[in-house]
């Protein structure tokens, strides 16, 4: 909910962003056809607009997301099992991570809980 307000907010900003951008591009064109002008007014918004709406509606639906491996050797307790690692949450990001670190259920529990108290959003 929190975040759909700062969304909503940030997006009617947005939407008051647009009205100067309209209004010189409508000055300009006056000598144009109305129609024209305002077709030209959205082009040129559309092109702007495009990647802040894009930026603002981003959804991080399928965070957290996590890896899951067969056969891993846990990096915490050593046990061969079913390996756990904690990929993205929407402030923890080990995409890119060059020595991904599995570990087993148990172990894999744990070291969330540390996570959440680093303040990791889960
Ligand atoms: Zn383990």
């Amino acid at each position: 909910m929190e975040n759909f307000v700062k969304k909503f907010t940030f997006y009617l900003l947005r939407w008051q962003l647009s009205t100067p951008i309209l209004s010189v591009v409508l000055i300009a064109l006056a000598s144009l056809n109305k129609w024209a002008a305002a077709a030209i007014a959205n082009l040129i918004g559309g092109t702007i607009f495009f990647w802040i709406d894009r930026w603002i509606f981003k959804e991080n639906v399928f965070l957290p997301l996590w890896e899951i491996k067969e056969n891993i050797r846990c990096v915490d307790c050593g046990r061969i099992a079913k390996g756990f690692r904690l990929v993205k949450t929407p402030n923890y990001d080990r995409t890119t991570d060059k020595k991904p670190e599995f570990r087993c259920e148990e172990c894999s529990k744990r070291k969330l809980e540390e996570l959440k108290k680093r303040g990791v959003k889960i």
